[in-house]
């Protein structure tokens, strides 16, 4: 049967904003001592805005952005809704979309205007594409990166044609968060398919150690089996389409409130304020409520 002490505990995590999916989750919750965090929409807001755009020579850089910002209004990528915003701010309305496809983690493809437009990662550019990035956009990509932010490639017609740039703000309690679980003797590591500057950049503010970046959505479950296959018991966090198998691969899923359904549903938690005290909140709650039914 299971004691009352764990319905208690449930009860008391719905109070604080901890959604748990059934009492039993305390148990699994109270031996975590690794958690594994999400970067975009986790760790940070995932609001992100436009910061730069970049044009190669024989390019305009209103042309960049325009192809760009109507190519990504089929994504709802945070990185899309940032070069969608500024683009409809900057030149009104876009050209509409003709056709449309995203490959997760890695960019987006659209006919615009006749145009086939595609903007991602440059590796994706020159795998899947057969594009070559000219050495002028790459040494952009590079810099606004060492700012850390996150570039992506514009190309249309098969070539690289410019750059454009986000950037993210870390939440104002992901350091405060970090902080306690590290005095509970919690291992926090950061996970993204980010680019490992923007991510060196998130985890000095907050104080995380470990990274793994540019990680594909299917690949953030191995970073999960690798650490549980190294006695770790882990707690995944995130938000994403791109983190619910590595949620579900995990001894504790936790999913932020504001995450998408896809993240809900993979997750043994789900955190109502979208706040990482909450996750620190979780398991202090399971090794008092286990604790006082040993
Ligand atoms: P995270 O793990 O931080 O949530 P994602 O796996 O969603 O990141 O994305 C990883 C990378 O893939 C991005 O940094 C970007 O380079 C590229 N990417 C993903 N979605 C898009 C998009 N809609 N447009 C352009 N690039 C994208
Ligand atoms: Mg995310």
């Amino acid at each position: 049967a299971t004691p009352t002490a764990l319905l208690v505990g449930t009860g008391r995590g719905a109070q604080l904003g901890i959604l748990i999916k059934g009492p039993q989750i305390l148990e699994s919750t109270r031996r975590v001592d690794t958690i594994l965090l999400d970067k975009t929409g986790t760790v940070t807001t995932g609001r992100m805005s436009l910061t730069d755009v970049v044009a190669a020579d024989t390019e305009d850089e209103a042309e960049v952005l325009r192809l760009a910002g109507a190519a990504e209004a089929g994504s709802e990528h945070p990185i899309a809704a940032a070069i969608v915003a500024e683009a409809r701010t900057r030149l009104g309305e876009l050209p509409r979309l003709e056709s449309f496809a995203s490959a997760q983690g890695v960019g987006v493809q659209a006919v615009v205007d006749r145009h086939l437009v595609v903007v991602g990662r440059p590796g994706w550019l020159t795998s899947n594409w057969g594009i070559t990035v000219p050495e002028d956009l790459a040494a952009a990509s590079d810099e606004l990166e060492g700012l850390g932010r996150t570039a992506v490639t514009v190309a249309w017609d098969g070539r690289a044609r410019g750059v454009v740039a986000v950037s993210d703000t870390v939440k104002s309690t992901s350091a405060e968060a970090v902080a306690q679980m590290k005095r509970l003797g919690l291992t926090p590591v950061l996970v993204t398919g980010d680019n490992p500057r923007a991510a060196r950049a998130v985890a000095a503010e907050v104080g995380i150690d470990e990274i793994h970046a540019e990680v594909l959505p299917a690949e953030k479950a191995n970073v999960v089996s690798e650490l549980r296959a190294g006695g770790r018991v882990v707690a995944m966090v995130g938000d994403g389409v791109n983190d619910a198998v590595a949620l579900a691969t995990a001894d504790l899923g936790i999913a932020m409130g504001t995450g998408t359904d896809v993240a809900i549903e993979a997750s043994d938690l789900t955190l109502v304020r979208s706040d990482l005290i909450a996750v620190v909140d979780a398991i202090r709650l399971s090794r008092r409520t286990l604790a006082t039914i040993k």
